[in-house]
């Protein structure tokens, strides 16, 4: 075998495709693998020329790698991509072959004759077709790589082995505010950390390249040195054992950070708003119960006496309405205590309030499902008993007297409490909750009137003598406003002359028969008696004055004054001054007083009398013999006379006790007192008191109280001529 054959033979085994031509670019080679590829057999290309071999190639003639080797061609050379034209005078290329779809990678080697010129062109090609896949691969992964390092809107650096930047994105730039160019080739700590700040950046990178993966988040700085906070994720890519560069992404998370922090502020807030509300949720809690305990507190007053803490007059009213409603049986106690003004005024006010707090607690024990205890205003107390039957009632006010006896303890001195009551039965006596509380005051006014300590259950004619005052009590304040009052006078003569000596002044209603007996005491209760008692005075003097004016020799006018007008301490000076206004000398000004003025005001009434008495008017103490009618009273009052009353007279001349009389006349003389003798009707009562001792005499035997027309004509008449005659 010779060498061309041997060449041939390794030519036609190579498995690739493999042909040559000469200079002319005729076909001389052309192995099986090409004909395989190209389908054309060897017998039939061989010899041909005129760029056969590029239409079997490419369906049209057009330089080869093997023209190209014999001449360069640019336009011909823009077919191949990673062409190359080598020194040793081969060229080399990739193309495609749409006609055999076929990516191949071609080399042409040039085989020179002696003189250097080119005989043959071989030409020897390389199905690269599952190469370009790969590259076709690896460009679509680029793009796509490209496309997200682009597009990507975290900042991302690629760097190279040394930590030097080689590609940035438009982010980072964005983010950091640099340009490309002044980006690529710098060391990322350069730009994204101020100098004095750098230490802390590399301390990272050199975390980052010791275990190829870093991920936390800090401030960063831009360009203009404005910090951004960011998360810093760096990836070291390795090849093998060599490290082949990285990547730097950052994302701008101070929006987030911010919104975060904002977040959390606003958490906070709504934390701090929340537990304000919680605690204000508290406040008004305990506000609330404030105002519960305050609105209970004002509930329990509403019904309660805030000095002794029991039930007040409202409770009262409320139980009682339903007693009443419920057709249940009762009574009614209403006490008031004895002489508490007394207490009050010795002990003071304190000791008082703390007497009322002891009853009203006393009382509070004795309540049971049958009696209800309440605080009626001032000393009185109230207690519903669900009993009516009268005996049992007094077995109760009996309970209550041992108890205000027994049990009012104050400062560990006992006090011995009494208390008058009155008592009202429901529904005998009333059906509504007014008129019970009407009648039981008036039953207690009763009661007082009486005297102290005791109880009256009330009675109809209780209600017939109220209603009564009350109609006189109308009638008087009429007759005051009208002056419908007139004076009559009733003389009293000297036992021994029988003449008029004075007359006294007694007032009536103008057009009614209503006794002063009864309308006195009415006017006293209701404070008329005051205007009332300075009227007479006035008239009585003012008639003094007429009958000196007609000249006249008037006898001394008395005048009957109420104990009340001793609460006014000026009273002697009313009565002085109207004496000076109308002129008239005081002896000719009597007054009759009686002894209960001295039950009050003991002290400043006797200095009231000792003024008048030292002004030369006569004082007389009326009614003696009625009442207390204490002895001792005499002893130390300033009295001129004492007036025997009628009623004294009566039981003592008509029961032949003329004795005591005797005695009485003598121990007033004993006490430098004159005696007047009132209401002498017959002739043997007058014999009887001018044997006494009497000093003057009243009464209808001499005249009934006449007026003031009548009366003059009697003065300085003896009214006893007509007794002898008779
Ligand atoms: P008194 O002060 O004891 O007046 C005497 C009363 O006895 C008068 O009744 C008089 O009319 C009556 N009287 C006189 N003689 C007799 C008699 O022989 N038999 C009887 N049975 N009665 C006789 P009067 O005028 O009805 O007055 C009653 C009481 O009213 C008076 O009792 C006096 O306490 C009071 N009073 C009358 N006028 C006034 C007044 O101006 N002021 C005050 N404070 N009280 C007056
Ligand atoms: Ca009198
Ligand atoms: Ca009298």
């Amino acid at each position: 075998m010779n060498g061309l054959n041997f060449l041939e033979k390794i030519i036609e085994m190579l498995p690739d495709p493999f042909y040559a031509i000469d200079c002319d670019g005729k076909v001389v080679l052309w192995n099986a693998s090409m004909e395989k590829l190209t389908k054309v057999a060897k017998k039939d290309i061989i010899g041909q020329s005129d760029y056969s071999h590029s239409i079997i190639f490419y369906g049209h003639k057009r330089p080869t790698l093997a023209e190209l080797v014999l001449k360069s061609d640019e336009e011909a050379e823009k077919f191949y991509y990673r062409f190359n034209r080598n020194p040793d005078g081969s060229v080399e290329g990739e193309t495609y072959s749409p006609k055999m779809d076929y990516h191949y990678w071609g080399k042409a080697v040039p085989i020179f004759e002696d003189d250097g010129k080119i005989i043959y062109v071989l030409v020897l090609s390389k199905d690269v077709s599952f190469i370009k896949g790969i590259q076709e691969q690896q460009e679509e992964l680029l793009k796509r790589y490209e496309a997200l390092f682009m597009n990507s809107p975290d900042g991302i650096l690629c760097i190279d082995e040394n930590h030097i930047i080689f590609d940035v994105n438009e982010s980072f730039l964005k983010i950091f505010g640099y340009t490309r160019d002044e980006c690529i080739g710098r060391d990322p700590d350069d730009l994204v950390m101020p100098l004095h700040l750098k230490p802390k950046a590399k301390e990272m990178t050199n975390i980052l390249f010791e275990k190829f993966m870093v991920d936390f988040e800090d401030l960063r700085y831009t360009k203009k040195g404005m910090p951004l906070i960011v998360n810093v994720r760096g990836i070291i890519i390795r090849s093998g054992d060599k490290l082949i560069g990285g990547f730097a992404i950052y994302t701008d998370v101070t929006e987030k950070t911010k919104n975060k922090e904002k977040l959390e502020s606003t958490n906070k807030e709504l934390e701090a708003t929340i537990k304000q509300l919680m605690e204000s949720k508290e406040e008004l809690r305990a506000q609330y119960e404030e105002i519960q305990k305050y609105a209970e507190k004002v509930e329990y007053l509403a019904v309660h006496d805030p000095q002794t803490m029991i039930y007040n007059r409202l409770k009262l009213s409320e139980i009682a309405l339903t007693e009443i409603n419920e057709n249940k049986r009762g009574a009614l106690i209403l006490f008031d205590l004895d002489d508490f003004k007394t207490i009050n005024d010795i002990f003071g006010h304190a000791y008082g309030d703390e007497i009322l707090k002891q009853i009203a607690g006393n009382m509070k024990c004795m309540e049971s499902d049958k009696s209800i205890i309440f605080r009626h205003g001032g000393d009185e107390f109230l207690i519903l008993l669900r009993e009516e039957d009268p005996e049992k009632i007094r077995e109760h006010v009996e309970k209550i007297r041992n108890c205000l006896r027994e049990n009012v303890i104050v400062d560990s001195v006992g006090n011995r409490i009494t208390a008058t009551m009155g008592i009202v039965r429901y529904p005998h006596d009333g059906e509504s909750i007014d008129e019970l509380l009407i009648k039981v005051d008036i039953a207690l006014g009763n009661a007082k009137k009486s005297g102290k300590d005791r109880y009256f259950f009330f009675n109809e004619k209780m209600m017939k003598s109220f209603n009564t005052r009350i109609n006189i009590e109308n009638m008087l304040r009429r007759a005051l406003e009208n002056e419908e009052f007139t004076i009559l006078y009733q003389p009293i003569i000297k036992t021994e002359t029988g003449k008029v000596t004075s007359f006294e002044a007694l007032l009536r209603i103008k057009g009614s028969n209503i006794s002063p007996d009864e309308f006195i005491p009415v006017a006293e209760d209701s404070g008329f008696i005051l205007p009332l008692g300075k009227w007479v005075l006035k008239e009585a003097i003012k008639q003094i004055r007429t009958w000196m004016d007609i000249g006249l020799q008037p006898p001394p006018i008395s005048v009957n004054l109420s104990p009340k007008h001793f609460y006014d301490v000026h009273i002697d000076e009313y009565i002085t001054d109207t004496l000076t206004e109308f002129d008239v000398p005081s002896h000719l000004l009597e007054i009759e007083i009686t002894e209960n003025i001295f039950a009050e005001n003991r002290y400043e009434t006797i200095s009231i009398l000792n003024r008048l008495k030292e002004k030369g008017i006569i004082v007389s103490l009326d009614d003696f013999g009625t009442g207390y009618s204490s002895l001792n009273y005499l002893t130390f009052m300033p009295l001129d006379k004492i007036k025997l009353d009628k009623s004294l007279m009566v039981r003592l001349i008509r029961s032949d006790s003329v004795m005591v009389l005797e005695s009485l006349v003598a121990l007033a003389h004993g006490l430098n007192l004159e005696v007047v003798t009132e209401g002498i009707e017959t002739k043997d009562e007058f014999i009887k008191m001018k044997n006494a001792g009497s000093d003057y005499l009243q009464g209808f035997l001499f005249s009934k109280p006449i007026a003031f027309d009548e009366a003059e004509k009697l003065f300085n008449k003896n009214l006893l001529g007509f007794i002898y005659q008779g």
